[in-house]
């Protein structure tokens, strides 16, 4: 006799999970990855590592070399970087550790799908804020919300994705004042904008920065993302987190990332250069764009419906994100910023597709 299987919390209510579909095509500009890989010197190095790692061994619970690096990095101390595999991991934390039944946190959108679907996960209540029309977001919106929420977390993301704009300080300065509780900014893409939040953060001020080593660092594969915060809340997450969850591969590879900086560097204002050019040949189309900090610029097809210009797209093997479906974004799409090559296949596709 089959048994059935108990029934599931009811955390996600009708939300579906956040997929984006991997579709076999020659030009993949969908999930904001980077389109080159990490240099040769680092996979030699990485495999170096592999061949001298104890692995019948738990790794270092702790990633204390890693964790160091990456302090230095940023002139921090060591106790207030966290790390855990994937800034998704970063953020599920901090849900776990300060969200939860009974709880609520704020997000604005259109934003990052992740913040949402992980609080939604987590048990907690999601306060959603609008951004204006232009997408950006305005104090007084953020005041109405935290208002009505009391959230324990308020979510800003800059760049914003899908949208591409980035919060000012002055916003950011605004927030931490109004919020009640911990203002987390995501800077998934924050080596391609012009200004990082990174040097707001002290033990006193409730503000993280979460960086990810999945789009700038070419290392998506690897899942690997970290926060910058106040000593005090590190301690709370790494209370909360399991035990080496960090394993000895990710924490070498990580640390080994950080001797080719300049590389990481380089590659970001090629694909920078790439997206103003990318930007500027968008202007010349039939479509609406918002300016863009990260490797991604959003658009929306003007004569034409945004999901069969992505279907069609996709037939001439050129992947883009459909953002049709999310909130505020109907005919949308995301393109993600590639080599000059897919870039120009791309266009070349979306001119024929638009005409
Ligand atoms: C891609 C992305 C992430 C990162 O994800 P990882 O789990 O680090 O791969 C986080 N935040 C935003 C806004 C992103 O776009």
């Amino acid at each position: 006799m089959s048994r059935g299987l108990p029934v599931p919390n009811d955390n996600l209510g009708e939300l579906e999970g956040y997929h984006s579909p991997q579709v076999r095509v020659s030009v993949r500009l969908n999930t904001n990855e980077s389109p080159y890989p990490p240099p040769r010197e680092f996979v030699d190095a990485l495999a170096a590592a592999v061949e001298a790692e104890p692995f019948n061994r738990y790794p270092d619970r702790g990633y204390k070399a890693l964790r160091s690096a990456l302090a230095a990095v940023h002139g921090v101390r060591p106790e207030q970087v966290f790390c855990a595999n994937g800034s998704n991991e970063v953020l599920q934390t901090l849900f776990l550790t300060y969200g939860g039944a009974g709880r609520a946190a704020a997000v604005f959108e259109p934003t990052y799908a992740m913040h949402s679907q992980i609080g939604r996960v987590t048990g907690t209540t999601m306060a959603i804020g609008q951004r204006a029309d232009d997408f950006t977001l305005g104090i007084d919106e953020v005041r109405r919300v935290l208002d009505e929420s009391s959230p324990s977390i308020t979510f800003l993301c800059s760049p914003n994705n899908p949208t591409g704009r980035i919060e000012s300080k002055d916003l950011v300065d605004e927030v931490l004042a109004t919020a009640p509780g911990l203002v987390v900014v995501d800077e998934a893409y924050g080596q391609f904008a012009s200004w990082s939040a990174l040097s707001m953060v002290t033990d006193d001020v409730p503000l993280v920065v979460t960086r990810t080593y999945s789009k700038t660092w070419s290392m998506a594969g690897m899942r690997l993302g970290y926060l910058v915060g106040p000593a005090s809340l590190v301690a709370e997450l790494d209370a909360r987190v399991l035990p080496y969850h960090l394993n000895a591969l990710t924490q070498a590879a990580g640390l080994l990332a950080l001797q080719f900086t300049d590389d990481m560097e380089s590659r970001v204002s090629a694909l920078v250069a790439e997206r103003e050019r990318l930007a500027a040949a968008l202007e010349k189309l039939p479509v609406q764009t918002w300016p863009s900090e990260a490797n991604f610029v959003l658009f929306r097809p003007l004569e034409r419906d945004g999901a069969e210009v992505w279907q069609e797209l996709v037939d001439r093997s050129v992947l883009v994100r459909n953002c049709d479906t999310w909130p505020r974004l109907q005919g949308c799409l995301r393109v993600t910023i590639g080599t000059p090559e897919e870039d120009d296949a791309f266009l070349g596709a979306l001119e024929e597709v638009l005409s």
